[in-house]
């Protein structure tokens, strides 16, 4: 451990007058480096002490000593992380789509695909990840691209079964647009399978849900699918 980390930072720390003197300027260089190295657990930590006693009681559950060195801060690191994790339950479809849908001619297929994204499985609080595939046909209507995979993300950090969060992506996106159509699919790996359970490391899980278009015309939901395959 060395002294930088025990530093916290809220902020980037301000630029200094070129007037300032020359032990200041060295004073300000040694805050800015300090800056730049804080671990980004120590520069972002949302405080929240009762989780970070949680985490500290986990510890002591599972036959360790919180007050070991490597584990001073684990419990805040660890409150941390899960609170990044679920930050989707403080976000809402509408603050993510503020100003980002526009009326355009365009009426075909518009599709994103491989979004990674990272979730947790509701059942065992273990990782599930890998790529969701995002299509639509518009009517008159489009939403800014970058939106798609904020709004995979959005229903992504929060406990989840990967079947409702293909479907949420999907209801989402058809009640924002009205498009024609919205199909949604994901593939992804979960870690509750992979190292505890059954134990399969290469089991892949595909879910996905087609609404208006590409559920009622074959030959729309097989050009999506294709689409999704090339690579
Ligand atoms: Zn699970």
């Amino acid at each position: 451990m060395n002294d930088t980390s025990e530093t916290e930072f809220t902020s980037k720390p301000e630029a200094l007058d070129t007037k300032d003197a020359p032990s200041q300027v060295a004073e300000h260089r040694a805050m800015l480096h300090a800056y730049a190295t804080a671990s980004v657990e120590d520069e972002l930590a949302i405080v929240n002490p009762q989780l970070e006693d949680i985490y500290a009681k986990i510890l002591m559950q599972i036959g360790e000593d919180p007050s070991r060195g490597g584990l001073i801060k684990t419990p805040r690191r660890a409150a941390t992380a899960l609170s990044f994790l679920t930050q989707g339950y403080d976000q809402n479809i509408k603050e993510i789509l503020n100003g980002a849908i526009f009326d355009e001619e365009y009426d075909d297929m518009i599709i994103v695909k491989n979004i990674e994204f990272y979730s947790l499985c509701e059942h065992h609080i273990l990782p599930f990840f890998g790529n969701c595939h995002v299509g639509y046909i518009p009517t008159k209507k489009i939403i800014g691209l970058s939106k798609i995979p904020r709004i995979v993300d959005m229903f992504a950090r929060r406990l989840q079964v990967q079947e409702r969060l293909t479907d949420q992506i999907a209801r989402a996106i058809d009640e924002a647009l009205q498009p024609l159509g919205v199909a949604v699919v994901i593939e992804a790996q979960h870690m509750c399978m992979m190292i505890r359970g059954v134990e399969k490391q290469n089991s892949k899980t595909i879910t996905n849900v087609m609404l208006g278009a590409f559920r009622d015309k074959d030959s729309t939901r097989a050009e999506f699918m294709q689409s999704c395959q090339s690579t």
